[in-house]
Formats: C-alpha cells, structure tokens, sequence
C-alpha cells in the first residue's frame, strides 16, 4: 500500500473506511477501502472475502471496477477506480428532488448495472443511495457488495442478512429466508421516488415502524408474509400493522407524473412474485418519455473505458 498517497476519506462504515489516495507511479486517482483487522473478526473476514469474490467476477460498466486486492497486517485492502461523488451527493444538492432527465438516465443505468448481477446469480441486497456512484461524466457504478451473495439452488435459505432498513423489502423485514432478486427490485421502487421527490419514501424509524409505512401506502401484506411475522420471535407481542383504506402511492406523492408512479408501483409490489424483472423494467414507458432511450445510449468517455482491466491479486 506504500504506493498510494493518502489525499482524504471519502466514507466510513461499521467494517473499514474508504480513502481517495494517489497512485505515486502513475499519478492515477483511485479509491481504497481498508477494512478493520479480520484474522479476530469473523464478520469482517466474511463481508471482505465475499465482496473479493463477487467483484472479481463482476466487470459491468455500471458496476465499480476493483483494480486490486492486498492484505497486509491481517487487514484487507481493496483498491477501486475512484469515482467523482455518490447519489446520496446530488440528493442533497437537490433537496425537492432531481429532474426528471436525469433521474432516466441514472435509473436506467442503475437497472442495467442490477440486470448484470442478477443474470449472474447475484443479488446486490444494500442498493441505496450511498452506495451508488457516479462519475463527472454521469456514468453510474453500483458498489459495496458487501453484503451481496450468490443464489443457491432453489429451496436454499439465506439468514445472515443486514442491510439498510428504509430500502427492505416485507419479506425481509418479516424475516422470510427465501427471498430473491426481487429485493433489489423493491430497493430500486424506493429509489425511484426517493430520486424525484427528494425524500426517502419510506423513513422507518424500527423494523416495525418500517412495516407500517409499507403498509399504509400499499396495503395489507400477503398472508404468507403476515404468518411468518407472527411466527417472527422479535416480534413477539407486537400487532402486524394493518389497514383498511390504504393511503395509495399516488396520493403519496402527488407531485409526481403517472408514469413514475406506474413504475414505482410495479416494483414496489407487496408480494415479490408480482415485481417485474430488470429487463421489463428497462422497457417500461418511464424511460420512452422525452427519447431518452435514443437520446441517451450511455458512452463511456476515456476515463472510465480505461479502467476494465482485470485486478491484481497480491
Ligand atoms: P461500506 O461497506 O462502508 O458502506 P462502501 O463500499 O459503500 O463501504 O464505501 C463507503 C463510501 O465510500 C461510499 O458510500 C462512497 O461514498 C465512498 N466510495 C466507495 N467506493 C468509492 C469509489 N470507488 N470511488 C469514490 N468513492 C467511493
Ligand atoms: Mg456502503
């Protein structure tokens, strides 16, 4: 790590921290992420070495481009293309919400960068808006996959899961093992809105308070999910939230087109078998408003073409 030039940190999360360093040799740019020790840390070891393994098979241009891969001193370190600022940036640049053109264009390249991981088994399970990037040119590039994880063979239950409460799914805030790729579908109904209005859609402050908000807008969960909540020993005692007149998205957001609302709501929909896969998304009429898909085939500029080489493992 002796030939980076540490020039600030960039972000910090419960396993490490993120720098903007300089490449002594070549003056190049990038971004390292330092994880704490692992060889104690069985959860650190788990989240570093599956976000290794999965970002060494994943080469997208929608996706952030892994450089390298060192361990030293028990740590690792992870070292990226470093890309100009996150969502969670132009959201507060823009507090009423981003304009319709562009939330198009970072959607789409969202869904295609997603598409890219779910055609390969792989579902991201934390998108939000700090762990979308994007760079000066408008090219965005999903990271943190920590928490991302292969699908196993049907049937197969996955438990070890945490990740952002305002983007969860019900399935996975009433604690259902199987769940799929429809979670990021439901991340990316939350996204959607959140990018036109300037507000996260659904702020729960509690699992239980997220459920509520869910519910309210949408209505009742399926029975499935309302069984496996009741089964749930965290929520032990407590009522399932319920409505009789739900509040509808629409009402919601009053502000916002037909079409958004249109696109929302089919991934948004309660029972997960119902949301639409990456590619009917990428046909909805949300994105033939206005040519944007003509209008906007995104070309990667210099800067960005330049990084698709393989990493160095060290
Ligand atoms: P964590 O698991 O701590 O959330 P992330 O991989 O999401 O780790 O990185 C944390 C933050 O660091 C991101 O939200 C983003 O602001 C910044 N960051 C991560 N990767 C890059 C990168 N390649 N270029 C620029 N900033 C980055
Ligand atoms: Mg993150």
């Amino acid at each position: 790590m002796e030939k980076y030039e540490h020039l600030g940190l960039v972000g910090e999360g419960s396993y490490g921290a993120v720098m903007k360093c300089r490449n002594k040799a070549n003056g190049r740019i990038v971004a390292v992420k330092k994880f704490l020790e692992s060889e104690d840390d069985k959860t650190v070891k788990k989240i570093a070495t599956r976000e290794i393994k999965l970002l060494k098979q994943l080469r997208h241009e929608n996706l952030v481009n892994l450089l390298e891969v060192c361990k030293k001193k028990k740590r690792w370190y992870l070292v990226f293309e470093f890309v100009d600022h996150s969502m969670l940036d132009d959201l507060d640049l823009f507090p009423q919400g981003l304009e319709y053109q562009r939330v198009q264009k970072y959607l789409y390249q969202i869904i295609k960068g997603i598409e890219f991981c779910h055609n390969h088994n792989i579902i991201h399970r934390d998108i939000k808006p700090e762990n979308i990037l994007i760079s000066r040119s408008g090219v965005v590039k999903l990271c943190d996959f920590g928490f991302a994880r292969m699908l196993g063979a049907p049937g197969e239950v996955y438990t070890d899961y945490v990740a952002t409460r305002w983007y969860r799914a019900p399935e996975l805030l009433v604690g259902d093992i199987k769940y799929g790729k429809a979670v990021d579908i439901w991340a990316i109904g939350c996204l959607l809105i959140e990018m036109s209005m300037g507000q996260p859609l659904f702020p729960g402050d509690s699992d239980i308070d997220q459920l509520y908000h869910i519910v309210k807008c949408l209505g009742n969960l399926i029975p499935r999910h309302q069984e496996l909540f009741y089964q749930n020993p965290l929520f032990a005692s407590v009522k399932l939230p319920e409505v009789e007149e739900q509040e509808s998205l629409e009402n919601h957001c009053p502000k916002l087109s037909a079409v958004v609302i249109d696109m929302a709501k089919k991934c948004l929909q309660i029972d997960p078998d119902k949301r639409p896969f990456c590619d009917e998304l990428l046909n909805h009429d949300f994105f033939n408003q206005d040519g944007f898909v003509e209008s906007s085939q995104v070309c990667c500029p210099p800067e960005d073409l330049r990084s698709q080489q393989r990493p160095t493992c060290v």
